[in-house]
């Protein structure tokens, strides 16, 4: 008999254990491993069948066994210090509380996924595991974070295979009961219910569930309630699941439930409401919408309330591919916001044109999030200096008139958390052999150069010694669940050779990245496997997004390439990569392989959690690999951007990525000394380690984003909002005046002298006159722009020299400038005329400028 539903039922602990339930539920536990090790010790099997999942595990544990425990004094005070390492966790100050000068009350920070833990499999990839990262590394210095997103009720999916090779999907449904959750709940103890209206007046209604992650609390919107009919249930039935239709219901539960969640759970838990919004992509874009809401419902007009949201607003920009960025219908935005020019009937008191006005774009009848995005955000950046520079270019058609490289987008590098993704056999060489300082405060990287190469060789040679063990285990698994009896599977335990150089490819299955790159020439691939002297091996993993069967076509491939008995023991395809493979991928390594369709690539960070145990990275100089490849800590494939025949960009690539393996990786690996050691390949991880890991810290980024975003908008926000927001009224003020003059503003004339005898560093005098339209001169900037020019009249390297105010006459406004040339060559100048106003954060900010017209 099948049972209709299961439910968890939690174990009553004795009372010297009891700590173990905080240590279970707060998700420290993920990333703190002697508090995993307590849990294990309960019983070493059952804690890999509970897939190391604490709750589980005090939940099917034998009572016997925790009562025999209790009377252990050794295991009790070892749980008790962990409970009060915990507790010192929690409330000792830490980084941020040592800053000044970044006065933020509070980040509220919105993802549509978050992977903190398989055991919260709440993620489909990199940007929740980066989610993920950002709540322990926010934790870990202390910042006052919030995390808000959803509670999926079957995640992502499981992926298996069929015999073929075909993936299949399955979505095991989760019991939040079952899971390190607990429920907000107001002063009666009864749950909270978020409300937010759908079309013909229904009301989708959400629990709000809490996730500790150390310091930060994550709060997740649950649809999944008796007071919702079925489909408004179904709302946060799957991520990334559905249609459009779904999918907007979802955003606008995340973004505008989302912000009701932030306040109720900071007035439950007297906390200040955040100053700072920060979106982690666009998909949490309504959040600022729903932020306008409340304050016109407050009493401000919307031009105000717009000014006050925008200062504390920061968005992130995930991704260059089109496909990435969340495009809705106007048509569906328009039904679900409703309403008339008068008003919403979502969010009362916005006209439905104001709220669509955010996502337009050039094709009047789509709604683009991330146009929703930048336009809610006085704040906003790439997730590496490559992908800044392409997200510039790709969205200068906001800021008509500047340049790209004048786009207000900047870039955080993405980063990683440490404690998470590092082996425990680093942590552990690390502290024996430089000192407790590197893995506690990620301090004396340079120490790493005294250590001995057979030391760091002999880890890399057990991390990869686990890494084939697990290959097997799932290897075997997936042969099993693909209708192999176990007689046949004999040959698995062959599968990979602990001195074989082992390559790690695994990532979401989108086509830029290109899966099957390796598979351009398969008679070369499989020479590469089987040479006699200097074999590979390689291990790829991945799951396609359900909808796309080419994504499916392209595993089908790899898995049949690996099934042929010639090289199945060099090459298999894992099923199911999720983070508890990953790790073990990570971990044993040897080299991790990335070939993307350069620019597409925003960052990865796979490759940044190989780096941190010491694998060295192959890849297109894409995302964070083109700013940190620095020649020592991996190989650059070269790319053939300009190539636009795609084609044959993939056979140069491929040929590139075979002749590296072969000439330069593989030789290196082999090339050893007396002891067995390949000292040209040791001293190339022991230079990753020490180098390339500090850049690549989750720490590293999530400081970044508090010094250079948090920091700013906190203080922007201040600065709106004192003297009940006089300053946004006089920043919507400044705007409308602004916007209303701008097409009048222009420059009358421009006359230059000083060019008879043109040298490098000569005066170059310039008089503009300008007709401000009404404007007043403390409104503008007239700048003088001078670079290099091209035969076209395009101006590049450019130097702005402010101009200053000379006199008016009738009128006209005439402003000059003495400066001297900058540049020798072919030189050539303007004037442009640019709004100011001390709340802006950029002088492109309003994207207005007028320019001189010849
Ligand atoms: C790190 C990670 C990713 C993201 O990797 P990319 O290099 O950004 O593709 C995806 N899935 C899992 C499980 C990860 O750990």
């Amino acid at each position: 008999m099948k049972a209709l539903r299961r439910f968890t039922v939690r174990a009553h602990l004795p009372q010297r254990l009891s700590a173990l339930a905080a240590l279970s539920t707060n998700l420290r536990w993920s990333w703190h491993g002697p508090t995993q090790d307590l849990f294990a010790e309960l019983d070493p099997e059952l804690w890999r069948e509970v897939g190391q999942d604490p709750v589980r595990m005090l939940g099917e544990v034998p009572a016997a066994r925790l009562d025999e425990l209790a009377a252990d004094d050794d295991y009790v005070a070892r749980v008790e210090a962990a409970d009060a390492g915990l507790r010192d966790y929690l409330t000792r100050p830490r980084w941020f509380q040592e800053q000044s000068g970044t006065d933020v009350a509070g980040i509220a920070y919105f993802s549509m996924e978050f992977g903190v833990t398989e055991v919260l499999p709440n993620y489909s990839g990199g940007l929740g595991i980066l989610a993920g990262d950002h709540l322990k590394a926010a934790s870990d210095l202390g910042l006052p974070l919030i995390g808000v997103g959803l509670l999926y009720r079957s995640g992502y999916f499981r992926q298996s295979l069929s015999a073929d090779g075909w993936q299949l999907e399955h979505y095991p449904a989760l019991d939040p009961q079952g899971l390190p959750l607990k429920l907000l709940t107001s002063e009666d103890g009864s749950p909270v219910l978020i409300h937010v209206g759908m079309p013909e007046g229904r009301v989708l209604r959400a629990r709000v569930w809490i996730a500790q992650v150390g310091r930060i609390p994550l709060l997740l919107l649950d649809s999944d309630i008796a007071e919702n009919d079925p489909e408004l249930r179904a709302v946060t039935d799957r991520l990334y699941g559905g249609d459009q239709d779904h999918r907007i219901k979802q955003e606008i539960l995340a973004g505008i439930g989302g912000v009701r969640a932030v306040r109720a759970y900071t007035h439950a838990n007297g906390l200040p409401d955040p100053d700072v919004f920060h979106m982690n992509e666009g998909h949490a874009g309504f959040l600022g919408v729903e932020r306008i809401r409340e304050f016109v419902a407050a009493g401000l007009d919307f031009d105000t309330a717009l000014a006050a949201v925008r200062a504390g607003t920061v968005f992130t920009t995930h991704t260059p591919v089109p496909a990435g960025i969340d495009r809705f219908p106007m048509s569906l935005v328009r039904r679900y916001f409703g309403g008339s020019e008068a008003e919403s009937t979502l969010l009362p008191g916005l006209a439905l044109d104001q709220i669509l006005a955010f996502g337009r774009e050039a094709d009047p009848g789509v709604f683009n999030m991330a146009n929703m995005g930048l336009r809610l955000a006085q704040r906003a950046n790439g997730v590496s200096k490559l992908h800044g520079e392409v997200s510039r270019d790709m969205f200068a058609s906001l800021w008509p008139g500047f340049d790209a490289s004048e786009v207000p987008i900047g870039s955080v590098t993405n980063g990683v958390h440490a404690p998470t993704w590092a082996a425990r056999e680093w942590l552990d060489k690390a502290r024996e052999l430089v000192g407790p300082e590197l893995v506690e405060e990620a301090r004396g990287w340079e120490n790493l150069s005294d250590v001995d190469l057979g030391e760091l060789w002999s880890t890399r040679q057990e991390l990869r010694g686990v890494l084939i063990d697990e290959v097997r285990r799932r290897v075997r698994a997936s042969w099993r669940q693909r209708g192999a009896a176990e007689a046949e599977l004999g040959w698995v335990d062959s599968v990979f050779d602990p001195n074989v150089l082992t390559i790690g490819f695994a990532r979401r299955v989108p086509t830029y990245k290109r899966l099957t790159l390796m598979l351009r020439d398969p008679d070369r691939l499989r020479a590469l496997l089987l040479d006699p002297e200097r074999p590979v091996q390689l291990v790829v993993a991945g799951k396609s997004h359900p909808a796309d069967d080419g994504g499916k076509a392209l595993i089908q491939q790899v898995v049949r390439f690996a099934d042929d008995p010639a090289v199945r023991h060099r090459i298999v395809f894992l099923p199911d990569y999720d983070m508890s493979m990953a790790r073990y991928l990570y971990w044993g390594c040897d080299v991790w392989l990335n070939n993307p369709l350069r620019p597409l690539e925003a960052c990865g960070t796979s490759g940044m959690k190989s780096a941190l145990n010491g694998g060295l990275n192959l890849s297109i100089r894409d995302g964070w690999w083109d700013e940190m490849f620095d020649g020592e800590n991996g190989w650059s494939i070269p790319s053939a951007d300009g190539v636009t025949d795609e084609v044959r960009r993939d056979d140069l690539e491929a040929a590139a990525l075979y002749e590296l393996v072969e000439r330069t990786v593989a030789p290196r690996f082999y090339d050893r000394d007396e002891r067995d050691v390949p000292v040209r390949w040791t001293e190339m991880v022991r230079h990753t380690l020490q180098t390339t890991s500090p850049q690549v810290l989750a720490s590293r980024m999530v400081a970044d984003y508090a010094q250079q975003y948090y920091g700013p908008a906190a203080a922007a926000f201040a600065k709106v909002s004192t003297d009940d927001f006089a300053g946004a009224r006089a920043l919507a003020e400044y705007r409308t005046r602004v916007d209303q003059a701008w097409p009048s503003v222009r420059v009358l004339q421009v006359d230059s002298s000083g060019l008879d005898i043109p040298v490098i560093g000569a005066d170059l005098s310039l008089r503009a006159r300008i007709d401000l339209a009404g404007l007043s001169p403390d409104d503008v900037t007239v700048e003088a722009v001078i670079g290099r020019v091209s035969p076209t009249d395009e101006l590049t390297e450019t130097t702005a020299f402010a101009m200053s105010l000379e006199g008016v006459t009738d009128g006209v406004h005439d402003f000059a400038i003495t400066a001297p040339v900058p540049l020798s060559g072919a030189v050539g100048y303007t004037v442009r005329v640019l709004p100011r106003n001390a709340l802006l954060a950029s002088p492109a900010e309003l994207g207005l400028v007028a320019v001189a017209t010849g």
